[in-house]
């Protein structure tokens, strides 16, 4: 190999590796070093032969050809491949935020006289793009309780572009029956776009129940030590290369290449660290079931939960994040909040350490408190979202900061 030439594994390559496998490895490039980690290029442009190579790139980028890192990078096209190769999309774009991907496929699809039908239990700033940013701009929205397939079949008509949703939601935990939704969204030839953040990357394949646009928030789980931004939107190939890469390599929301350099590494742990942080969240939400100072230990795959058949069916695991109401209303919340030793006070989620929060008076303030009631966020409701500690410990300072209370 020349020393300047890079390695990527053949087309093709991996496909039947399993989903452990292509996290540890997919996408690879090796540059001439060959070197066993990824590298990072930190790097913003590129050096062209020729005046001739350079306007050949212009015209089309060969599959290992970067121009400008707003466009792609190597080590952010590695990212890319790999959490690919893991969800099974044919393509990925990596963003600069979970936002950014959330925005970039909403508004590269979208233009004004489209409508748009959403769940209404949405992340706080995904609500105000659907609420907000695209109404402004003359796309109509309507929603609707996720957990109602009615009210999607009401709402879903032949002009609608688009299906936004989460599943399960934050902070609430709502399930959407996804099979069902995609295929009424589909009979009207709306696209379905899935918040995917709270299921992970690895407990529920959205694509394969008819998702076409998967979108990732990496900053949560994929980093998953609580260290950069980024995101991800994953579609197929036609989607992600003329709709959603011509709008973000113009608008600007690429993701940075040590950000894409960090994300790959969280992959190759992804799997170890989810699947430990949903053990010791069942464990802790099954211990907490029915506990003297709750109304609700709220967990995907925990009976009590609403829709616990439909979450059996949809996810594999039942994700790092639990939702406790508390008796007693935002006092008895603060008090919880206050008492609690490891686990820290913070609005973020998907990291190694335990956090909590009380969406109330922090990410969901901003709603009118009617709003709030509809969504189920009431004055007693935290979330916890269950880290890498020893699951013992975690379910002690629960039980602790609950007897404080
Ligand atoms: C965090 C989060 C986002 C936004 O991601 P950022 O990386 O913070 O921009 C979007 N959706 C969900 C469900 C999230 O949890």
């Amino acid at each position: 190999m020349s020393d300047t030439e890079s390695s990527k594994p053949a087309a093709g390559a991996g496909s039947a590796w399993r989903p452990r496998t292509r996290a540890v490895h997919s996408g690879s490039r090796r540059s001439g070093y060959g070197e066993t980690s990824e590298a990072i290029f930190l790097t913003q442009g590129f050096v062209y032969d020729s005046a001739s190579q350079a306007e050949q790139r212009f015209v089309e980028l060969g599959d290992d050809e970067f121009i400008y890192a707003r466009y792609g990078n190597p080590t952010t096209r590695m990212f890319e491949d790999r959490i690919a190769a893991i969800e099974g999309a044919e393509a990925a774009f990596a963003t600069a935020s979970g936002m950014a991907a959330v925005n970039g496929a909403l508004c590269s699809m979208l233009k004004a006289g489209d409508h748009v039908v959403s769940s209404r239990a949405l992340f706080g700033s995904c609500l105000y793009i659907l609420e907000e940013i695209l109404t402004r701009y003359g796309v109509e929205v309507t929603f609707v309780d996720g957990a109602d397939n009615e009210q999607w079949r009401a709402a879903l008509r032949p002009d609608t572009r688009a299906v936004f949703l989460e599943t399960v939601s934050n902070p609430t935990l709502e399930v959407v029956d996804l099979r069902a939704v995609c295929d009424m969204a589909h009979a009207v030839g709306a696209t379905v776009v899935v918040d995917n953040v709270f299921a992970t990357p690895i407990f529920q394949p959205v694509i394969e129940m008819g998702a076409d646009v998967v979108i990732y928030s990496a900053t949560k789980h994929i980093d998953g030590q609580g260290r950069c931004l980024g995101g991800v939107i994953l579609g197929t190939e036609e989607f992600i290369r003329k709709t959603a890469e011509p709008y973000l390599k113009h608008t600007g929301g690429a993701m940075s290449p040590f950000n894409a350099w960090v994300m790959l590494k969280g992959l190759e742990t992804l799997h170890l660290r989810c699947n430990a942080q949903a053990d010791s969240a069942l464990t802790i939400a099954t211990a907490l079931q029915g506990h003297e100072k709750l109304n609700k230990a709220l967990y995907p795959l925990v009976e009590s939960h609403p829709q616990f058949d439909l979450a059996r069916q949809q996810m594999s695991r039942g994700g790092t994040v639990l939702a406790l109401d508390l008796k007693g209303g935002k006092e008895a919340a603060f008090r919880f909040l206050d008492a609690l030793e490891i686990i820290i006070i913070s609005n973020n989620l998907g990291d190694a350490k335990s956090l909590v929060t009380h969406p109330a008076t922090t990410t969901h303030q901003r709603l009118s408190e009617e709003q709030r009631a509809t969504l189920g966020i009431t004055d007693g409701l935290v979330r916890v979202s269950i880290g890498l500690e020893d699951t013992d410990d975690l379910l002690e300072d629960i039980q602790a900061a609950l007897a404080a209370v």
